[in-house]
């Protein structure tokens, strides 16, 4: 695991500048955006004013693991309010015990496709995958040492 930050990522610390920040730094799955929590508290109330429901638990942006940093925490996990640290591979214990939490996706060598824009995972015809099975993808890529994965152009980041 690798600690990057903490970083000043603009003025306001909303879904559209962390979603722009994890295209920028291209964050993946593996990866984890820790926020202060009072940063975090003002996402979980802009989800729901923009979605009418309350944020999901856990919450992923573009397939990067959002969490709450510990407001005792010191040293390179310490987190300012209005800045974020990444974690490149994130292997602390509840991370990986995310991941693992909901596995139904055998180890079978299966080709995962990926969009070369967003890095979502897509069918091999470029459309996106979302809902549970995007979840068992993430935990496969979470559990697997090497996952073989095609890169191509998904319907989601199609221009005009
Ligand atoms: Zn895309």
């Amino acid at each position: 695991m690798e600690v990057f930050g903490p970083k000043y990522i603009g003025h306001t610390l909303d879904l559209r500048t962390i979603r722009a920040f994890i295209l920028d730094l291209e964050l993946n799955e593996a990866d984890t955006l820790l926020l202060h929590p009072d940063n975090y508290d003002s996402l979980v109330l802009e989800y729901r004013d923009m979605y009418r429901e309350p944020m999901p638990q856990p919450f992923y942006v573009l397939g990067v693991y959002i969490d709450e940093a510990d407001a005792n925490a010191i040293g390179p996990l310490r987190v300012p309010k209005d800045r974020v640290v990444v974690l490149y591979d994130d292997t602390r214990p509840h991370r990986v015990e995310l991941a693992r939490a909901d596995t139904t996706l055998g180890d079978d060598g299966r080709t995962l496709y990926r969009c070369t824009e967003c890095g979502g995972f897509v069918t091999p015809d470029g459309l996106p995958i979302t809902g549970s099975l995007r979840k068992q993808y993430i935990n496969w890529v979470k559990t697997r040492e090497d996952p073989s994965t095609v890169r191509t152009v998904g319907e989601c980041c199609v221009k005009g």
